[in-house]
């Protein structure tokens, strides 16, 4: 559902202006926090000093970046960047039968646009993956370190049905039971552990396990699994390996390789916390203090959760597989690649997750903060445009009376109000005009300040126009209305005064592009993907509440023709966007991008957002939609 255009909304500030101008102040979050206290006790460094602050992001190739994902992105990357740190992209490719390279080569994709660089990285982009870490790079270290908690009694191959396994660990309230191999000899487990790593054990058939304690009230403390059996190729590793750590065995070491300071994770991973510290300590005792390995601090901060949105992979796997999508990269989607389809920027993105900084509480944030952020990057860097959307045709009736009535004259018309250096372009104006058709209204309210029968409107950078007749079609539509200028106006200034000092007002300005030089375009405009705030709390299943209105494609639409980004606005900052796409404000109607489908004789444009937001409107029971 688009909003109605305003009267003269043409250059009232958006909704995301507010606060423009710089940007917002934050306090200190709790980790910036944190890491100020290690730099006092002298911890890990002092700050500039390269090992201060050592972070990563570690997705796991199974799936495309969603918004979450760019919080953690966010904040990983710009605590190693303003501590003098440096941040890895490591892959926790621990799983082979749910990755696939295809991820691997998308995920680094949008960490770089979204203007990051991991410790190593090709400034050039020319190979993507330099820099870039693999877990799975290290399985034969992670081996070896399991090889040594077995030799210490630390850990044992366990030979029963994992559906034993699971009955044995207890609930909450009761403690788990041993399991019959607890206690076999350390030389019977690594006989049978080597067995599994050889592929001389079918998968399910054997399990090596921490010994820790069955009857800890911390269930991930009741001997959790390091290995399992999978003899199944890894896009990696090939057929090296015939078993797969475990995301709990493996990834504190592969902080721990990796002299991770600051292991930064999603809330729910504070009662795995102990587990990891104890598997290095398992792995130190007995070690003298320079054969330790490396020992990072985990810190755990609230997941990111938007409204309207659903962040969990398998969902959005669901969407585009059953065909609701067009693809992980549908403008509707919150991934990275659907949200640079949208339009979003990464400024925008990256100030929205700076603006909510970190924190210890899960809360629901916003759709309408992503919403605000891109308006306000938009705002002062989209080159301006006009586009009609749905047509209703002008006729000026006495365009012939002065001068020559197939003329078009030249309009001057500024790029963008918030960048004086972005200059100004010409549009053309003629006799055949197409304007908004909710720009018209025949019975009009008194209130209506557009265009109405006997009405004056100003046609932004145009002439002022009077409305003398409207033309109906045999179903009595209104096809055409029939218009007078007025010479004086050009330019869309108000005619000198009359005799008695008066000067004529006009309250609505409108958005308008001339018949015969106008470009057709296909408009998409999206919607939220959902109509709930939290899709599927109402029944269980997120599919209930998509929003069916979340696409509607406008074929038809027209844009004035010089509608290219010049070289005058990109010097200047405007639509100057390092990503390449061209992104525009259309006046009166939203932010705009063109789309990769758009192809020669077929522009296409993605509403990116509205200008203001309807759904807050709609919130305070205004009927903003
Ligand atoms: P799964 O593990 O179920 O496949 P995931 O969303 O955890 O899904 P990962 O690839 O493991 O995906 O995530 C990579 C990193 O992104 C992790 O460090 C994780 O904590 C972080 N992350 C994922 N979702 C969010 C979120 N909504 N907000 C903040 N960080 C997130
Ligand atoms: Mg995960």
């Amino acid at each position: 559902m688009t909003e109605l255009p305003s009267d003269n909304a043409i250059d009232t500030p958006t909704d995301g202006a507010e606060g423009a101008g710089g940007a917002p102040e934050r306090s200190r979050h709790f980790i910036e926090q944190l890491i100020d206290e290690h730099i006092a006790q002298g911890r890990w460094g002092t700050a500039g000093d390269p090992t201060v602050v050592k972070t990563r992001f570690p997705p796991e190739p199974n799936g495309f970046l969603h918004v979450g994902h760019a919080k953690s992105i966010w904040l990983n990357f710009s605590l190693a960047e303003q501590y003098g740190g440096s941040c890895n992209l490591r892959f926790d490719d621990t799983n082979p039968l749910k990755e696939d390279d295809l991820f691997v080569r998308s995920i680094v994709n949008d960490v770089r646009w979204l203007g990051f660089r991991w410790d190593g990285c090709d400034e050039t982009g020319a190979d993507p993956l330099a820099g870039v870490k693999f877990a799975s790079d290290y399985f034969r270290r992670m081996h070896d370190w399991a090889i040594e908690l077995i030799e210490k009694g630390l850990a044992y191959v366990d030979e029963q049905s994992s559906e034993d396994v699971r009955k044995q660990r207890g609930t909450l309230t009761e403690p788990g039971q041993a399991s019959p191999f607890r206690d076999r000899k350390p030389e019977e487990s690594r006989e049978r552990f080597e067995a599994m790593v050889r592929g001389d054990v079918p998968d399910g058939g054997a399990v090596l396990r921490a010994k820790i304690d069955m009857a800890s009230p911390n269930m991930n403390l009741r001997d959790p699994v390091m290995y399992r059996v999978l003899n199944a190729p890894h896009h990696r590793t090939g057929s090296d390996w015939h078993v797969y750590p475990m995301y709990d065995w493996a990834h504190g070491l592969e902080d721990s390789i990796e002299g991770v300071t600051n292991s930064i994770c999603t809330l729910e991973f504070e009662a795995h916390r102990p587990l990891y510290d104890w598997f290095i300590d398992a792995i130190n005792r007995g070690r003298s203090d320079p054969e330790k390995i490396h020992h990072p601090q985990q810190t755990e901060f609230a997941r990111l959760s938007l409204s309207y949105t659903h962040m969990s992979k398998r969902y959005m796997r669901q969407l585009v597989e059953e065909g609701r999508v067009s693809g992980w990269d549908d403008p509707r989607m919150v991934t990275v690649a659907g949200m640079r389809r949208r339009g979003v920027t990464p400024e925008a993105l990256r100030a929205m997750c700076a603006e909510g900084g970190a924190t210890k509480f899960n809360a629901l944030v916003d759709f309408g903060r992503l919403e605000n952020a891109v308006r306000d990057d938009l705002n002062k860097r989209a080159p301006r445009r006009m586009c009609v959307i749905r047509p209703l045709k002008v006729t000026i009736t006495n365009w012939g009376e002065y001068g020559d009535a197939g003329r078009v004259e030249m309009m001057t018309a500024v790029n963008n109000p918030e960048d004086e250096g972005a200059g100004t372009r010409e549009v053309p104006f003629g006799g055949t005009l197409y304007i908004e058709r909710d720009d018209f209204m025949e019975d009009a309210p008194k209130k209506f300040f557009r265009l109405k029968p006997g009405g004056e409107v100003r046609l932004r950078y145009g002439y002022w126009i009077t409305c003398h007749e409207v033309v109906k079609d045999g179903a009595g539509e209104v096809v055409e209305l029939k218009c007078t200028y007025d010479p004086q106006t050009k330019g869309g200034d108000a005619p000198p005064a009359d005799a008695e000092g008066n000067v004529r007002k006009v309250k609505g300005t409108l958005h308008w592009v001339e018949a015969s030089t106008a470009a057709p375009v296909e408009v998409r405009l999206f919607d939220r993907l959902y109509t709930a705030e939290r899709p599927g709390k109402a029944t269980g299943d997120h599919l209930d509440d998509l929003n069916p209105d979340s696409l509607e494609i406008v074929e038809g639409a027209l844009l004035e023709p010089n509608w290219r980004t010049t070289e005058v606005e990109r010097s200047s900052g405007t639509g100057a966007f390092a990503d390449g796409i061209e992104r525009f404000q259309f006046e009166r109607q939203g932010y705009f991008c063109v789309d990769p489908d758009s192809k020669d004789g077929l522009l296409v444009f993605n509403r990116t957002v509205t200008l203001k937001d309807s759904w807050a409107k709609a919130a305070k029971g205004e009927g903003g939609r």
